[in-house]
């Protein structure tokens, strides 16, 4: 991982004059060295330091990061070993064939067996992994209510709400307000069903990231005089069965998930 989400990331801090005294033909060329870390950025001379010296932070920032996340992962694989799998697949809706547990991820299988060792035909992110396997570990196994409350209303959401809007729902909105259509496709492609006009919002879809779970996503479109809204909702029995840390971790894992995609398959808005 590094500190730029696209080339045009790194092609933006660039002079443009593709003067080649990098030894690259462009600028462009350049960029996309940079990005995929054949290059640091301080290798173009027309770089003011100090800016090459912010990136060069931020990416080490992101290595530390990485590292920490390896370190989570690893840290849930050693407790897998520890618990009874088939009462675990019992507490999490999943299924245990005496070798190991499966459970749902937005419609998709996800096996895990006692050495952690992870089966899976979807790609899932190092963020989305650390919730699944805490779910697998925490879950209560308490009934799904299909009473749909914002965070905030969660009994320990008040003090995640704010991050959690900075960091699962205001980027989801950019993506649905810049890519209206790609949005809905996304959420199609995680098998989101359409729930009847929630909240009188333009979208309304339901997510199962985890058996249970799951979570509403209600997006209304901008209209003249009116900015657009994004709201994510959790069932009432989240917190009992995923934990507010491992509710917070998995709106951003699916959020990143939604960038990700957004950045491989956008157009260009009309
Ligand atoms: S040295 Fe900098 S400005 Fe010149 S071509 Fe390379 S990236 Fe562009």
């Amino acid at each position: 991982m590094h500190a730029f989400k696209t080339i045009m990331d790194v092609f933006k801090l660039l002079e443009k004059s593709n003067c080649r005294k990098c030894n690259e033909k462009t600028c462009l060329a350049f960029a996309a060295a940079v990005f995929t870390q054949k290059r640091p950025l301080s290798d173009c001379p027309r770089v003011p330091p100090e800016t090459a010296q912010h990136y060069a932070s931020r990416t080490q920032n992101q290595v530390r990061n990485d590292l920490e996340i390896e370190r989570q992962i690893a840290q849930l694989r050693a407790d897998l070993a520890k618990i009874d799998m088939a009462a675990a697949a019992r507490r999490t809706a999943g299924t245990f064939d005496g070798a190991k547990l499966t459970v749902r991820i937005m419609g998709k299988k996800f096996g895990v067996d006692a050495a952690g060792k992870i089966y899976t035909d979807i790609h899932v992110n190092p963020w989305m992994t650390i919730p699944i396997l805490n779910y697998i570990l925490n879950c209560q196994g308490a009934p799904v209510t299909n009473q749909w409350v914002p965070l905030r209303e969660l009994a320990s959401g008040k003090d995640w709400y704010r991050l959690f809007g900075q960091r699962c729902e205001k980027p989801m909105k950019k993506i649905a307000d810049t890519y209206p259509d790609l949005f809905v496709d996304i959420v199609d492609l995680f098998n989101g069903q359409p729930v009847d006009n929630h909240y009188q919002s333009d979208v309304a879809l339901v997510l199962h990231p985890l058996p249970l779970v799951p979570l509403l996503i209600c997006y209304w479109a901008p209209e003249e005089g009116m900015v657009s809204n994004l709201n994510l909702f959790f069932d009432t029995s989240a917190e009992v069965n995923l934990g507010i840390d491992g509710i917070y971790a998995l709106g951003t894992g699916i959020t990143r998930m939604f960038e990700k995609l957004a950045l491989r398959h956008a157009v260009s808005p009309a």
